[in-house]
């Protein structure tokens, strides 16, 4: 079980884990030791001894709040989550130099905003899937890709609804579609499909309105604010929640 630890006085973060009082092994110059003697490694030790006498409290780590600018596989990187010692939440900042470094988790006196910067459609994936499932001309085609860019357009991201399919990046997530954006669909395609390639069309964004290609990819950026400075700029973040593989802190 992890325990996230503030020294109160310093503002300094200790994420203890089980793997604080593992040792560490070392190639011994000694023969008669054996070829591996044991370093005995406590790193929450050190963090009690640095901080004698100071006030120490535990926070609690808000859930889905993890982030980063980098994907989920790049393992040197900084990402960001939210602490609560349960009257006040903190940010905290866990990045690492190189691969074989520790995570370094620093306290940043701010809160973490995110902004929708865009919501993608996946034109490629969609004129791919449609040719292969409903055999549409091209012309047709490339209609209803323009058709659906313009929808999503005007989409709101606050009306969109998050799914569980996980992009390979914190800041990009995907989204299903509003119903109302979904009517204002086929009532456009109606008008530009006619008789049995309407139905196809129907019958596509039926089969993929939830999942696969008809997804939407909603666009965010990642902004720090420090506190005194102004937030005017940055919208508070209603939406995503981010996936349950986020939650807390990762590994
Ligand atoms: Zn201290």
């Amino acid at each position: 079980m992890n325990q996230l630890i503030r020294c109160v006085k310093c503002d300094k973060i200790f994420l203890r884990t089980p793997f604080d009082q593992w040792p560490e092994y070392e190639p011994s110059q000694d023969p008669s030791m054996g070829s591996l003697r044991t370093l005995k490694k406590d790193d929450f030790e050190d963090f009690l001894r640095n901080h004698r006498g100071h006030r120490l409290e535990d926070l609690k780590v808000i859930e889905d709040s993890f982030v980063s600018e980098k994907d989920y596989f790049e393992p040197v990187k900084t990402s960001y989550f939210k602490a609560t010692n349960g009257k006040e939440s903190f940010v905290i900042r866990k990045s690492r130099e190189k691969i074989s470094e520790p995570m370094q988790y620093e306290l940043i006196p701010g809160d973490l905003l995110l902004r929708c910067t865009g919501i993608q459609i996946q034109a490629e994936e969609i004129a791919k899937q449609l040719e292969r499932e409903q055999g549409l001309p091209r012309q047709k085609i490339a209609t209803f890709v323009k058709l659906y860019q313009r929808i999503a357009d005007s989409m709101e991201i606050g009306n969109l609804e998050r799914v569980a399919e996980e992009s390979g990046n914190p800041l990009e997530v995907y989204c299903k579609m509003d119903d109302t954006s979904l009517a204002f669909l086929l009532r456009n395609c109606r008008n530009v499909f006619e008789g049995q390639q309407y139905l196809d069309i129907e019958q596509f964004i039926e089969g993929h309105k939830e999942n696969g290609v008809l997804l939407l990819k909603a666009i965010f950026h990642l902004q720090i604010v420090e506190k005194g400075e102004s937030r005017s700029e940055a919208a508070s973040p209603s939406f995503p929640k981010f996936p349950r593989s986020m939650k807390g802190v990762e590994q």
